[in-house]
């Protein structure tokens, strides 16, 4: 807020970070919570899973827009239920859910799979992105793709 767009080219230099990719038929920039990090409802490290998470995909082309919420316990603040691919963090590790939507067609995501570590989250992520890729028609969203599939053959596909 109150950057000036002149500034923005230098304001990225000044980080050291490459401007994200922000439109287009792509993984978006990886939405995050503070999770364990800095808040005090956390259950699991939410920033350091999406850091990786937008390292690995961001601006990697699709069917469509996939956008990501990574969410630090079941507060959800990232809405993960809602995006394309989202995680959010329990007790015992983080659970997965996949083909959330708001816009003017609201869908709740579906549940994929629970208890993982960071790293069984992000080998599902790349296993989901890459079946996607493969199999989801030209401008087909991810909850169209689940439904289109079913969720059991994603799991078996994705989980096996
Ligand atoms: S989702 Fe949970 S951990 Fe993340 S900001 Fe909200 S309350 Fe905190």
């Amino acid at each position: 807020m109150g950057i000036k767009g002149e500034d923005v080219e230098k304001i990225w230099a000044d980080l050291g970070m490459d401007p994200a990719p922000a439109t287009g038929l792509c993984v978006r920039s990886v939405q995050a919570c503070p999770g364990t990090s800095f808040c005090k409802f956390g259950k699991q490290d939410s920033l350091s899973l999406a850091v990786q998470l937008d390292r690995l995909f961001s601006g990697m082309s699709l069917p469509n827009k996939f956008k990501m919420g990574i969410s630090g316990c079941p507060l959800n603040c990232c809405e993960s239920w809602m995006r394309d691919f989202g995680a959010f963090g329990k007790p015992n590790g983080f659970s997965v859910v996949i083909g959330g939507n708001s816009s003017s067609i609201p869908h709740i995501g579906k549940l994929l799979a629970e208890d993982l570590t960071g790293e069984e989250v992000v080998a599902i992520a790349t296993k989901l992105i890459n079946y996607y890729r493969e199999n989801g028609k030209n401008g087909e969203r991810m909850w169209k793709f689940v439904e289109r599939m079913g969720l059991e053959e994603i799991k078996k596909a994705i989980l096996a």
